[in-house]
C-alpha cells in the first residue's frame, strides 16, 4: 500500500463510512506497552497482535488479537481494525508483514524490517552504503569459519545472522582451533564473522524520520552494558561534541539510505582513532554495530527527560504527522534497567522487590512493564531519573536501584 503523507492519521474517533482509526501493533512487550501509553495519551485507539493473553501491551490496549505471528488469516483480520500499522517485536515473518502491509500504511516498511532482522543483511547494506562497521565475514559452515578467521583475524566474534539479542547467540573466538567447537555450539546455519573492536565506550542515537523525509535525533546515549544486556544510559554520553555530531550525523545517514519511516536506534562503538576503521569524529572514530528499527531500551529516558519522548514521535512518523522536539529538558538523564535478578533474593527464592524503597525517592521514576513473570536476565522494567548533569543523574539511578537490591 502507497504512504500518502499528505493524509496523516489523526487521533480521534472516524467518521461513519471511514477507514477505521487508530494504531495496531505487532508485539505486545514493553516497548508496544510504552507505544500504547502515548497513544492512549494523544488520544488514538490502539490495538495489539501478540499470541500471548495479558501481555505488556495488551494490557493497555483497546483490544488484542491473541494469535501467533505467523497467522496470517488472523493478521488480516487485525489489520482491517485499525488505520496503520507498526511493529515493536523484529521477528514478525515476512508472510504476515506483508499480508497487512497490502491493507494498510505500515512502518517501518517491511523491506527496512527484512534488512535490519539479518545480521548480514544488515552489515553488507550498511558496507555497500559507505557506512562504518567492523570487518566481517559470512559464514555458513566449519571450514568457511576457519577461512573467515584467518581473513579477519583473531579475537573476533561469531554471531549468528537471525534471532540474536542481547549477547544471545555470540561466541568470542580467540583461537582458531576452536572454529569447530565455535561453529558447532553456535547450531546455526548462517553466521557472520566479525573482528573483535577495542572500544572505549558504547554510544546509540535514537532517531526518528517522518513519511516526508524529516529527521531528528535524541542526544547521544551512553551505554553500559552487563552480561551483554543494557545495564544503563546516560545522557548527553560524555564524548567530545565531535564525537556526538558525528554519531548523529552517521544516525542520519542509514536513515536516509535505509528510507525507514519511524524511529531507528543505531549502536555505535567509540573506538581510538589508532583502530584504523570507522567514521573520523575528532581524535575517534565510529564504529556501527547494529540497529534497530524501532524505539529501543536506550531511548527510554526520552520518557521522562525529552519533550517528545522516542514512543511519541515513533507514533508522530507512523501516523504520518511532523515530528516532535527531541530536545532533553533538563541537564542529563539516565536510565537503569530492572531485571528479574531483582525478583529473587540470595538463596534463590521469589520475592518482590520492596518498591517503597524507592517510592519515597521524590525525583525517580518508576516503569514496570507489567511482567507476571520475573526471569534472570528478563527486563521487567526501568528507572530513570534527570537531573543538572549527566553524571549527577547516572550516580542517582544506580543509588535507586541498589536500595532495591537489599
Ligand atoms: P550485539 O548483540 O551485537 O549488540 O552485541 C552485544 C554486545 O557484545 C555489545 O553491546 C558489545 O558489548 C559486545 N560486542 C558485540 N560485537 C562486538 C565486537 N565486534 N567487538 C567487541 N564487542 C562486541
Amino acid at each position: 500500500m502507497t504512504d500518502s503523507p499528505d493524509k496523516p492519521l489523526l487521533p480521534g474517533a472516524p467518521l461513519p463510512g471511514e477507514l477505521p482509526g487508530g494504531v495496531g501493533v505487532l508485539g505486545g512487550g514493553q516497548l508496544g506497552r510504552m507505544l500504547g501509553l502515548a497513544a492512549r495519551r494523544m488520544g488514538y485507539r490502539f490495538r495489539v497482535f501478540d499470541p500471548e493473553a495479558d501481555s505488556p501491551a495488551g494490557q493497555l490496549a483497546d483490544a488484542q488479537t491473541c494469535a501467533k505471528f505467523d497467522d496470517v488469516q488472523a493478521a488480516r483480520a487485525f489489520a482491517s481494525e485499525v488505520g496503520v500499522i507498526t511493529f515493536e517485536f523484529e521477528n514478525v515473518p515476512a508472510a504476515t508483514l506483508a499480508a497487512v502491509s497490502a491493507m494498510r500504511p505500515t512502518h517501518p516498511s517491511p523491506r527496512v524490517l527484512d534488512i535490519c532482522r539479518h545480521r548480514r543483511k544488515e552489515k553488507t547494506f550498511l558496507r555497500d552504503a559507505g557506512l562504518p562497521v567492523a570487518p566481517f565475514a559470512v559464514v555458513r559452515d566449519a571450514g568457511e569459519l576457519q577461512q573467515a578467521a584467518a581473513q579477519i583475524g583473531l579475537p573476533a566474534i561469531l554471531k549468528t545472522a537471525e534471532f540474536g539479542y542481547d549477547g544471545k547467540g555470540q561466541i568470542k573466538l580467540t583461537d582458531a582451533g576452536a572454529c569447530d567447537g565455535a561453529w558447532a555450539a553456535l547450531r546455526t546455519s548462517e553466521a557472520v564473522l566479525e573482528g573483535f573492536v577495542p572500544f572505549s565506550k558504547e554510544v546509540s542515537v535514537v532517531a526518528a524520520r517522518d513519511v516526508r523525509g524529516n529527521c531528528q535525533t535524541y542526544p547521544l546515549c551512553e551505554n553500559e552494558h552487563a552480561n551483554h544486556i543494557l545495564d544503563v544510559t546516560t545522557v548527553p554520553a560524555d564524548v567530545p561534541a565531535a564525537v556526538s555530531d558525528a554519531a548523529r550525523a552517521l544516525a542520519m545517514r542509514v536513515m536516509q539510505a535505509l528510507d525507514v519511516v519511524g524511529v531507528l536506534a543505531v549502536e555505535m562503538f567509540v573506538v581510538p582513532a589508532a583502530y584504523g576503521h570507522g567514521e573520523p569524529a575528532g581524535a575517534w572514530r565510529l564504529i556501527i554495530n547494529e540497529l534497530a528499527p524501532r524505539p529501543h531500551n536506550s531511548g527510554h529516558f526520552s520518557v521522562d527527560a525529552c519533550v517528545t519522548d522516542q514512543f511519541e514521535q515513533q507514533l508522530r512518523a507512523v501516523c504520518g504527522l511532523s515530528l516532535g522536539d527531541p530536545s532533553l529538558r533538563a541537564g542529563g538523564a539516565a536510565m537503569a534497567n530492572l531485571l528479574g535478578d531483582l525478583w529473587f533474593d540470595n538463596t534463590g527464592a521469589r520475592r518482590e522487590p520492596d518498591w517503597s524503597r524507592i517510592t519515597d525517592m521524590a525525583d525517580v521514576k518508576l516503569h514496570l512493564y507489567g511482567k507476571a513473570e520475573p526471569r534472570v536476565g528478563r527486563k521487567m522494567g526501568h528507572l530513570t531519573v534527570t537531573a543538572a548533569t549527566p553524571a549527577a543523574a547516572r550516580r542517582r539511578v544506580i543509588e535507586a536501584r541498589e536500595r532495591l537490591r537489599t
